[in-house]
């Protein structure tokens, strides 16, 4: 059994040998650019406008680094990969650790009010295991203090949320299609947003911050005569990336999403009675792509239950170890609510091919174990 995998087969395979043998052009070229188009059509509002980069990191590091300055501040959940810090910390800002709902286990606004100061230029949300339930008192909270808002949903591709995907509202949204997310180019992310300035900026900077090169590279032509006016990065996206991304795209709805809304709904109505076990609230099992599946084991027990699923083959996660312990990001404060909750979360198996049959087994196990 696998924690999780990329769901690959003959049709990605198909389209990367298609880019090898019949376009030929393997960096970034026109099919980046289709690639672009139709994820622009699946998130569905014509407003909105994608650029796709080699990974979600990327896309973080290129938001965070087009509406701040160096020295500012970002408010961002201790509770998230690294990869969210070290996007702050490449784009030269400061991330400020706030603690998470206990419930909900995203960033808790209360926490935030108490460490605004006259340097918060932003907000960062993580739709930690891909619930979006506090995007609109995110977006309250941002208003009130003036701030912009940048959304790590690396879990949240394909969720929906207000009747409307991820990425069709909001300021700045960021996506990761990385070879375990819900869709994968390989590697892969892409910064969507309504804001022609923000997008100028990443299409631009993606490519060593050479002028309006994307435009050309998208006609299969190239700048010879070009001007650079800010730091740029290889950050673009290539062909083959984007060939595997577009077949990904076309079985997220028909294959990927319902099995991931199914199993994790499986999992919910499984554990939701079980004494001891505490399940993340706010999430709508209807409207939500899960990417992973995490859970508290309270009363001390959750590296026990770690461990006799591991004795049955069944590998389990952690996400995350929160990033205010890290050496480089050490605070001088606690958060409470995160350390805690990293002491119970465990994350169990999900993926598109695993079966109902195992998520029974696995919830079985777990309620043997703890009755
Ligand atoms: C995967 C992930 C990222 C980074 O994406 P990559 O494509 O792997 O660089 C950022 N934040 C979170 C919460 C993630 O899970």
């Amino acid at each position: 059994m696998r924690l999780s995998k990329s769901v690959v087969g003959n049709a990605e395979s198909d389209a990367v040998a298609d880019i090898i043998m019949n376009c030929g052009y393997l960096g970034m070229g026109e099919y980046v650019g289709f690639f672009e188009k139709e994820l622009e059509a699946y998130i569905g509002n014509p407003d909105y406008r994608v650029a796709c980069l080699n990974s979600g990191t990327a896309a973080i590091h290129l938001a965070v680094a087009a509406v701040t300055r160096p020295g500012d501040e970002v408010l961002v959940p201790t509770f998230t990969f690294v990869a969210t810090y070290q996007a702050i910390t490449a784009a030269g800002c400061v991330p400020v650790s706030c603690d998470i709902n206990p419930e909900t286990l995203l960033i808790d606004i209360d926490d935030c009010r108490k460490r605004i100061t006259s340097k918060t230029q932003v907000i960062l949300p993580v739709f930690y295991a891909s619930n979006t339930c506090n995007r609109d008192e995110v977006y309250r909270f941002a208003e009130e203090y003036n701030l912009r808002v940048i959304e790590d949903a690396a879990h949240a591709f394909g969720c929906v949320q207000n009747n409307k995907k991820i990425g069709a509202d909001g300021d700045i949204i960021c996506f990761s299609f990385d070879g375990i997310k819900n869709i994968t180019s390989g590697e892969g992310g892409a910064v969507v947003t309504s804001d022609s300035k923000i997008l100028e900026y990443v299409q631009d900077a993606r490519l060593l911050g050479v002028m309006k090169d994307s435009e050309k590279r998208y006609a299969g032509t190239r700048s010879w005569d070009f001007d650079v006016v800010n730091q740029g990065y290889r950050y673009h996206m290539s062909n083959i990336f984007a060939a595997i991304g577009r077949v990904q795209l076309t079985r997220l709805d028909k294959e990927f999403s319902p099995k991931r809304k199914q199993l994790a709904a499986e999992y919910h109505k499984l554990l939701k009675d079980v004494p001891g076990v505490k399940l993340i609230k706010g999430i709508d099992f209807n409207h939500t792509v899960s990417f992973i599946y995490p859970v508290m084991i309270l009363k001390g027990k959750r590296d026990a239950v770690k461990e006799i699923l591991n004795e049955k083959g069944i590998p389990t996660g952690i996400h995350y170890k929160p990033n205010h312990l890290l050496t480089k990001f050490k605070t001088d404060y606690s958060l409470p609510v995160a350390e805690e909750v990293y002491r119970e979360i465990i994350t169990l198996p999900l993926h598109p091919e695993l079966s109902i049959r195992e998520v029974n087994y696995i919830c079985s196990l777990i309620k043997t174990f703890i009755e």
